[in-house]
């Protein structure tokens, strides 16, 4: 057996490692990680030498490597891998039988038991994310457990490491089929239009499916709704279905606007009787300010962080004042989905920052429901920061 690396932890961070927090950072030890291999196993131990855990390393942004196992003579093996993937595979059972969505998360990297590898499931195709080198370093027993445990069509992955979390651009394929693109998936019985093979995003964020049935279900119809950053427009179509009086999507990007046509399309929508914007956000807002337009639900689901021409947006720092502007074209007694995967707050800070933006425009407002990740997108509760989603549905009074 080759002789694992031995890593010390820092006394501040050995109860928290004990207790299962999962991600190894600089601070949080005090041994140099400058000469370590990617996929390289090591072993935590406290001040004594006495052994807390085993891990891998891999530089992702959001460290240096991941912890994986709490006993000293499991080994991070094949069957290890296997075995993981299979617990994960046998908890969402229930997805594989479900035939109005057919597209959800198989394996959520630390909340199923080995961080820096995803793995998504599109009916019959699978989807992996690699987030670091050395999470690819076991693609091998990655994908031997999903020859033995699924009957795939296809394989695609995701190299998220060209540096700190960076797409490699390439084909993505693996193994298996290739689907002729767009693979159309289902969500609660509506389609989606899938591309594995162009670019880091797919078509879709699946985090967010339980709120786009609840717009669909209950706050639609009859209404005219606005969604911002809408990238192929899943909420209009769902706002659509739901009966909506008029959806707008507004995004920045150009491949919005055709990917946003094919949404609607594909479901037997009228995209032409939507309106489809690609233009900034914020002079959006300016702009329906000037003509005095106003909406019965707006929906906020901005990136965390985003550089455009005139606006550096970062939810930390301006999702108040994204409110704000939000808030301004909302009719009273209308909605808004505010919308962060932003990992830097919590849900607490999160409504703090609507507490202060309705305080410094209108003021009454009521918390009509909130949402975190789905089921599927399994989290650590030793590990807050995994629990990245939230969204609140507001109602301006
Ligand atoms: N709400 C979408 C996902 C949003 S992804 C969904 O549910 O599928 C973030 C999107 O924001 C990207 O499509 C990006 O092009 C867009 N974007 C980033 N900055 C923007 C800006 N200033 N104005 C408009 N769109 C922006």
């Amino acid at each position: 057996m080759t002789k694992e690396r031995i890593i010390k932890a820092n006394p501040k961070y050995i109860q928290q490692f004990q207790k299962g927090f999962p991600l190894l950072n600089k601070e949080n030890v005090t041994t140099s990680m400058e000469s370590v291999q990617d996929g390289e196993i090591f072993k935590l131990v406290d001040n004594k030498n006495t052994f807390i855990a085993k891990g891998y390393f891999g530089i992702q942004n959001k460290g240096r490597g991941w912890l994986l196992s709490w006993k000293e003579q499991e080994a991070i093996d094949r069957d290890f891998i296997f075995k993981k993937i299979q617990a994960a595979i046998n908890q969402r059972l229930h997805f594989f039988y479900n035939e109005d969505t057919t597209a959800f998360r198989v394996f959520n990297g630390e909340g199923d038991g080995f961080g820096g590898i995803t793995i998504d499931y599109f009916d019959g195709y699978y989807l992996i994310q690699w987030y670091s080198k050395g999470a690819y370093s076991f693609h091998e027993e990655v994908m031997q457990s999903l020859r033995k445990l699924t009957d795939f069509k296809g394989i695609y992955q995701k190299k998220r490491f060209a540096q700190e979390g960076k797409y490699v651009e390439e084909d993505d394929f693996v193994e298996g089929t290739r689907p002729s693109f767009p693979l159309l998936v289902k969500e609660n019985g509506v389609q989606f239009a899938i591309y594995l093979n162009d670019g880091a995003m797919v078509g879709v964020f699946l985090d967010q499916r339980e709120v786009r049935k609840r717009i669909r279900d209950s706050y639609s119809k009859g209404k005219r709704v606005l969604n911002t950053f809408s990238y192929t427009g899943a909420f209009s179509v769902f706002a659509a279905l739901g009966g909506a009086s008029q959806t707008t999507s507004v995004d920045l990007a150009n491949r919005s606007l055709s990917k946003t046509i094919e949404q609607f399309s594909i479901n037997g929508i009228d995209y032409e009787a939507q309106n489809i914007i690609v233009e900034d956000v914020f002079k959006y807002f300016k702009y329906a300010v000037k003509k005095e337009l106003s909406f019965d639900l707006v929906i906020l689901d901005p990136p965390s962080f985003a550089r455009s021409k005139k606006h550096t947006f970062s939810a930390s720092k301006d999702y108040k004042d994204l409110l704000k502007e939000a808030i301004a074209i909302t009719e009273k007694n209308g909605t808004i989905v505010a919308s962060t995967n932003c990992s830097t707050f919590n849900m607490k800070k999160f409504k703090s920052f609507i507490e202060e933006a309705f305080k410094e425009t209108t003021g009454k407002y009521k918390i009509l429901e909130e949402y975190t990740l789905p089921e599927d997108f399994k989290t650590l509760s030793q590990y807050k920061q995994s629990d990245y989603l939230k969204v609140a549905f507001i109602q301006k009074l």
